[in-house]
C-alpha cells in the first residue's frame, strides 16, 4: 500500500460544508469534534481547505445559491475523495425539498458515499457514519485484511 493511501485510510481529514441547513446538524458535528466525543481518536481531523481534505461532510439541503460553490469545493479536493451526507436535509432535502430556492439532497449534485439520517443525528451517529465510510473505503481498496 502506498504511503498516501495508508495515511488517507488511517487518518482522513474532513472538510465541513453547510449547504443551507438550520445549524442543528452543524452543532452536532461540532460536538462530535469536541474532547467529549473525540472524533480525533480515529485520526480524523477537521481541515479548512478542500485541497487538503479527503472527506466532504455536508449538512443541510442544497440551495440554489450554494449549489455551484459546493461543486467547486468538491472539485478542488484531491482524489480519492468521499462525500458523507449528515442529516435528513442533506439526504433528501427533507422539509425544504421542492421549495423555490432548494435544489434537493446532496446526491442530486455530488456522488454520496455514506448517509447519516436524523434531524439532527447525534454525535455518536455522525462518528459511526464517518468510521463506517473509512472501513468501506479500506475494504474497497482491499487493504482491510489482517487489521
Ligand atoms: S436535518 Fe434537521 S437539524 Fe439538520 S439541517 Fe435539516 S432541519 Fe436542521
Amino acid at each position: 500500500m502506498g504511503l498516501f493511501k495508508w495515511a488517507q485510510t488511517k487518518s482522513p481529514w474532513i472538510i465541513h460544508f453547510n449547504t443551507g441547513g438550520c445549524n442543528g446538524c452543524d452543532i452536532e458535528l461540532v460536538a462530535a469534534l469536541t474532547p467529549r466525543f473525540d472524533l480525533e481518536r480515529f485520526g480524523i481531523l477537521l481541515e479548512g481547505s478542500p485541497r487538503h481534505a479527503d472527506i466532504l461532510v455536508v449538512t443541510g439541503p442544497v440551495t440554489l445559491q450554494v449549489k455551484d460553490r459546493l461543486v467547486r469545493v468538491y472539485e478542488q479536493m484531491p482524489e480519492p475523495k468521499h462525500v458523507i451526507a449528515i442529516g435528513t436535509c442533506a439526504i433528501s432535502g427533507a422539509p425544504f425539498n421542492e421549495c423555490y430556492n432548494v435544489h434537493g439532497g446532496i446526491d442530486t449534485v455530488l456522488p454520496v458515499d455514506a448517509y447519516v439520517p436524523g434531524c439532527p443525528p447525534k454525535p455518536e451517529a455522525i462518528i459511526d457514519g464517518i468510521v463506517k465510510l473509512i472501513q468501506k473505503t479500506k475494504e474497497s481498496e482491499g487493504n482491510g485484511k489482517g487489521k
